[in-house]
């Protein structure tokens, strides 16, 4: 009846595979790199001492557990906007956009909520549904994208024989594309490569963008894990934000969250904002944002957003935040380094390592290796080659180093 037989299994999603497989492993030397989840160096997930002090105050200070509005509360659209488009003051065009009221910001179901409900609404409003995608990018792009109704298809972004950007081809690629499609750019930390594009290469690209009048539609999930510092990391934004006060490029749209760089990741905690044309624009979008959203889930969650509110409002627990978030990062980029001194460069050139950025090492290596890790060295990571760095810590960097040496030799 109604068909129930006929439902054929879906394939298992890749990284949580990964995932079942390591914990069902029983030898004790395992590495986990599928995950790209903060890990501590003695490989535990952590919260944020900033993040826990402010859920101790709204322990103390919280008395309802009321919804909050569609789009989520004044308060948190307007902590994110300032943090984002204003960045504290530095980004004088962000600030005259939020001033006039050309910035719309709705509280989202974190990253990938924001992602599903901007290609909601583009696969409703926009004219072109052609999506341009970098090759690679983050798998669960190409799903959220092609479910809403979009097309999505690849830009060349990275050359796998020189493990680095492709940037001519990257330049080819977008130029050949259809006026007006929509464009998915990578703020920073670049997932799965962790090679982000120069400030003069985002220019040439926005020039692109600009002459051809694409659409671009930002994904941010780790402001700060580029420099340690979420101002630094959001140079694109500023570059975007300068082109719109400068009226070359029209709006775009911008997907962040809170996952990694508040630790926030099952609080499910970020945002969606559309920069508009106009005040008068924004109005029609924030309703048709809300009218969405409402047959979608009604409402986002609250804990995570009262965290951010708590932390934003408050500048000593905002200045531990920052230093907290500094600390991850540092951690990673020392243990980044540390497997590259021990990587064995006879036969392999490891530079890029070195370039890349964020929770992840695109090593480069192929299939066949990864799979080989897996099966001698109880390694555990994406067929892709991708390695989450946070899975690496001072107790199996030199286990791992040894194991890849002896895949690659
Ligand atoms: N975009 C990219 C590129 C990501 O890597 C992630 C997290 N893996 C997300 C969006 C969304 O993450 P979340 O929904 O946990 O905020």
């Amino acid at each position: 009846v109604h068909g129930w037989n006929k439902i054929p299994v879906a394939p298992p999603d890749k990284i949580l595979g990964i995932s079942e497989a390591y914990t069902k492993d029983s030898n004790d030397k395992k590495i986990n790199l599928g995950v790209g989840a903060y890990r501590d160096n003695s490989g535990k997930p952590i919260i944020f001492p900033a993040v826990k002090k402010a859920e101790e105050k709204l322990f103390a200070s919280e008395t309802e557990k009321e919804y909050t509005a569609i789009v989520g509360s004044k308060k948190y659209q307007q902590y994110v906007k300032d943090f984002i488009f204003n960045n504290s003051g530095k980004d004088a065009n962000g600030a005259k956009l939020i001033a006039d009221n050309r910035i719309v910001t709705a509280q989202t179901i974190s990253g990938t909520g924001s992602l599903n409900v901007i290609a909601e609404f583009l696969a409703r409003f926009s004219a072109s549904k052609k999506l341009l995608v970098p090759q690679p990018t983050w798998a669960n792009h190409i799903s959220v994208f092609t479910a809403a109704g979009l097309e999505a298809s690849y830009y060349t972004y990275y050359d796998t024989s020189a493990n680095g950007v492709d940037f001519a081809g990257l330049k080819q690629s977008l130029e050949s594309a259809e006026d007006e499609s929509l464009v998915l750019l990578h703020a920073c930390c670049h997932n799965p490569t962790g090679m982000d594009l120069t400030p003069e290469q985002w220019d040439e690209v926005l020039e692109i963008v600009q002459r051809k009048r694409f659409f671009p539609l930002v994904d941010m999930a780790y402001q700060g894990f580029a420099s340690g510092d979420p101002y630094k990391d959001i140079g694109l934004i500023r570059n975007l934000n300068e082109r719109v006060a400068a009226n070359k490029i029209s709006s775009y749209a911008l997907c962040q969250s809170f996952a990694k760089n508040m630790g926030l990741y099952g609080e499910r905690t970020g945002s969606l904002s559309i920069v508009t044309e106009s005040a008068e624009h924004s109005v029609a979008i924030e309703s048709q944002l809300k009218k969405l959203i409402r047959s979608m889930y009604s409402s986002p969650p609250i804990h995570g957003s009262k965290i951010v509110e708590t932390i934003f409002g408050n500048p000593e627990l905002y200045k531990e935040w920052l230093s907290n978030l500094n600390s991850v990062v540092s951690r990673l980029n020392t243990v980044r380094q540390k497997l590259y001194e021990k990587l064995d460069k006879t036969n392999y050139n490891w530079d890029h390592l070195l370039s890349q950025r964020g929770m992840f090492i695109y090593t480069g290596l192929s299939a066949e290796q990864v799979i080989e890790l897996r099966e001698k060295y109880s390694i555990y990571a994406t067929e892709n080659g991708r390695f989450s760095i946070s899975g690496v810590n001072d107790n199996n960097v030199d286990y791992l180093a040894d194991a890849i040496n002896k895949v690659v030799n």
